[in-house]
């Protein structure tokens, strides 16, 4: 290191090319001159500067994303968060007010309840089951509306074209939260929706290593300014967990279909066992949405169960203890199969009755089946409930 400047070792010449992306984690980028950068930071050439507003792996992976969701100019952020605040925070102003659906995932309700209403954005929520609740929510100075197609952990089916024609008639932009049932099953933009969001986190990435979002618009101008917001608030993507999700996205549809295909199997093995409610899948008869479910998604009804069992906690946790293969984590979209339980982790704030009145109780499970082989995870859950029910 003594005998050159730091930064002049040059990258080794080659003739031939990497099949791989390469990993850039570069902060910054070096001009070759201020006209240079003139030419650049006005788009007559393109180029980073700095790797808080865009570098290549961010850009990589939004194209990709881009891409399934029939969008154009989508961009990356650092968790499926930042994605949802670009969204609400990048647009709406104070006095501006954001319609939610009320099974929204814990964090964007509590930025609909505390941080928007702290910075003069009013908040409502309203059943998106129901376009006719949602329209009787809608206000004056109403500006957007938020919603996931299928909710957590209930597994709702929103009446997307119901609320999609609202929005339009109403000239309110339509944000759908598409993380639950991804571009594999809708692409949300195809019906209506202004904004697309994702927890690239979960099923688009796979594999519980690297934290990501993702978000949107139709409109290019709208683009521009969640961008500009996320850039000013520093919502930057690390290059490496790009890198990471850009690896996992080239197997998602392999493993979403055979999730799928294990959800299917696993929702009619626990129907029945000892001590079973119900179980919840939007694919199966019983379903309260299944013919919505079949219309929007056709049988492309996810990797996501849940089921409800007798004998409160302690058979909740005789079951927790049972599948000792199941890693039980409050995560989702892992190629492994995780199990959560709402009453202790993403509902916990919620009092007993309220968690009722969504139809949760102590003995409610959400699964997030992965890509194991089907017998193996049927035979672990069996003996799991078996055990609960015992
Ligand atoms: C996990 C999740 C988020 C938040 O994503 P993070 O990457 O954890 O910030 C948002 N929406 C839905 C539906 C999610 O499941």
């Amino acid at each position: 290191m003594t005998d050159t400047l730091v930064r002049r070792t040059p990258w080794p010449e080659s003739a031939s090319r990497a099949v791989v992306t390469p990993l850039q984690p570069s902060v910054v980028y070096a001009a070759e001159s201020p006209d240079a950068l003139d030419d650049q930071y006005e788009g007559r050439a393109p180029g980073y500067a700095y790797a808080r507003e865009g570098h290549p792996n961010a850009d990589v992976l939004a194209a990709k994303i881009d891409a399934m969701e029939g969008l154009s100019g989508g961009f990356v952020t650092g968790s499926g968060m930042a994605a949802v605040a670009a969204a609400a925070m990048g647009i709406l102003r104070a006095g501006d007010h954001i319609l939610g659906a009320n099974q929204l995932y814990g964090r964007s309700l509590r930025m609909m309840s505390t941080e928007l209403p702290r910075m003069g954005v009013m908040t409502g929520l309203a059943d998106p089951t129901d376009a006719a609740a949602m329209a009787a929510a809608i206000r004056p100075e109403t500006r957007m509306i938020l919603i996931e197609i299928v909710s957590n952990p209930t597994l709702r089916v929103a009446d997307l074209h119901g609320i999609a024609a609202l929005a339009r008639d109403r000239g309110i932009l339509l944000a759908v939260d598409n993380t639950f049932t991804t571009p594999r099953a809708i692409r949300p933009a195809d019906h209506g929706a202004d904004i697309v969001i994702h927890s690239v986190t979960k099923l688009l990435a796979g594999h519980s290593d690297a934290t990501l979002g993702y978000v949107a618009a139709r409109d290019p101008a709208t683009n521009d300014r969640m961008r500009g917001f996320a850039t000013t608030l520093g919502l930057t993507a690390s290059p490496f967990d790009c890198w990471l999700a850009e690896r996992g996205l080239y197997s998602f549809d392999l493993r979403y279909d055979r999730a799928e295909e294990n959800a299917r199997i696993l929702a009619d093995r626990l129907d029945g066992l000892p001590g079973m409610r119900r179980v919840l899948y939007p694919g199966r008869a019983d379903h309260p949405d299944r013919d919505r479910a079949a219309a929007l998604l056709g049988t492309r009804t996810g990797n996501m169960v849940t089921f409800e069992i007798d004998g409160g906690r302690d058979a909740a946790n005789r079951l927790v203890r049972a599948a000792r293969n199941i890693a039980f984590a409050p995560t989702l979209g892992d190629i492994g199969t995780t199990l959560s339980h709402p009453a202790t982790s993403s509902h916990r704030a919620l009092s007993p009755e309220d968690r009722a009145a969504l139809g949760l109780s102590e003995g409610s499970f959400r699964v997030s089946v992965g890509v194991e082989p089907a017998d193996l995870l049927c035979a672990e859950f069996e003996a799991a409930i078996r055990a609960a029910a015992s």
